[in-house]
């Protein structure tokens, strides 16, 4: 792309929701710039690439970017089938990405690192800046939308051990297995993305394959997305039945010491767990907001997302398919910065492609109303 001064909207993040909503305002007379951190449209999901998504095709995608691909002569899987997040990026979000009328809109490579917001009567009031190449580039524009979601900001343990033996995100175990075979592992987390790790040790050689978590038992039930999570849930309560996975229930880490290679995990209860060579952690993300410098945001404290959105999604009252909320609930700011896709909702870990499509529509809808 080439560097740009002023776009009437900034994009931050080209994943599944951002560049949605640059297909979106390609029916718009706004000029846009999309900002992507990685070197790769869909950057965040290519790290779980691995993984099944719950939801087929048609959920997990957009209706208008399905039907500007389908204008290029572009198809998808079947809409029936389900997607990994790597063949989600390669078949859709990249062709997405290089069409004609997409390609100089959408920067790589760019990380943006801070926004800033000055009060004037006229409209371009934000400065973003973001880090290309090394080199530090700003662009000015009326309104930012913040897609940059969630993955990556994860909630750490508190401990300095080295990146090989505590592993955060949700590692390819299977690819790396040579370096899990034959060892002690614990699973840190109690929600999808620690069953999906625990299902892919579990076929490996391993020594013992713990799983820790905060509660008294795991919470199977809470989140159906298209009866696909039924499947992973299903396989977590076999193999605890047939003990390939040890459950340390209220196991709430306090502290990791390592000896001789061997990692001593402690509990908050005074439980202790001894000779584990590798813990991953899947103990949830945080929306990252360090990037605003003059920007205050008014965030629920629960879940970090906005207040009104909060009741709408709290997953101890919603699994991911009963949340139901409008572009007006994920309002942070009385300012024209909007934070769309998963980091709309904080912490919590139920949202949905399909629900944050729609909230896009609301949106544009809006930004027609109040800007054009
Ligand atoms: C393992 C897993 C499975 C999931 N399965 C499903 C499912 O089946 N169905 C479903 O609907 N949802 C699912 N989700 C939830 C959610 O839909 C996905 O996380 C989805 O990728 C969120 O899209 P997003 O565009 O909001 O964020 P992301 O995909 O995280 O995209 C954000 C983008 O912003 C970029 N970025 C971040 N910071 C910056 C910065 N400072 N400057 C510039 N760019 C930046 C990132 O590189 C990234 O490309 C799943 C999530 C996970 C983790």
């Amino acid at each position: 792309m080439r560097k740009i001064n002023y776009a009437d909207i900034v994009i931050i993040g080209a994943g599944s929701i951002g560049l949605a909503m640059a297909v979106k305002l390609l029916k718009t007379n706004f000029s846009f710039v999309v900002l992507e951190r990685g070197d790769s449209v869909g950057a965040n999901m290519l790290e779980w690439g691995h993984i099944p998504l719950f939801s087929n095709w048609e959920e997990s995608t957009d209706e208008d970017a399905r039907q500007l691909l389908e204008a290029h002569d572009i198809s998808l899987p079947s809409l029936q089938n389900y997607p990994k997040g790597r063949e989600l990026v390669r078949n859709y979000l990249v062709p997405l990405a290089e069409l004609d009328v997409l390609r100089d809109k959408v920067s790589v490579a760019a990380t943006v690192t801070n926004i800033t917001y000055e009060k004037e009567i006229k409209l371009t009031n934000f400065k973003t800046t973001y880090l290309s190449n090394a080199k530090s580039y700003s662009v000015k524009s009326a309104v930012v939308i913040d897609a940059s979601g969630t993955w990556g900001n994860f909630n750490r343990l508190a401990s300095d051990l080295a990146s090989d033996v505590l592993l955060y995100g949700i590692p390819d175990v299977v690819q790396h297995r040579y370096t899990y075979v034959q060892k002690e592992v614990a699973v840190v987390g109690s929600g999808h993305s620690a069953m999906n790790s625990l299902q892919a040790l579990a076929e490996l050689e391993l020594n013992g394959l713990h799983w820790l978590i905060r509660g008294n038992a795991p919470k199977f039930g809470k989140s159906k997305v298209g009866g696909r999570s039924d499947g992973l849930e299903g396989n977590i309560q076999r193999l605890l039945k047939h003990q390939k996975v040890n459950l340390h229930p209220n196991f709430s880490i306090n502290s990791i010491n390592s000896t001789d290679g061997k990692l001593e995990l402690h509990a908050e209860s005074g439980a202790r767990l001894e000779d584990i060579d590798k813990v991953i952690v899947n103990a949830g993300a945080i929306p990252d907001y360090s990037m605003l410098s003059n920007i205050n945001v008014d965030l629920d404290t629960s879940f970090l997302c906005a207040r009104s959105l909060a009741p709408k999604i709290d997953p101890k009252l919603h699994s991911c398919s009963s949340t139901s909320y409008a572009f007006e609930d994920t309002l942070l700011s009385p300012l024209p910065y909007f934070v769309v896709g998963m980091k709309s909702f904080g912490t919590a870990s139920n949202f949905l492609l399909s629900s944050g499509y729609k909230v896009l529509d609301g949106l544009v809808e809006y930004l027609n109303s109040s800007y054009s």
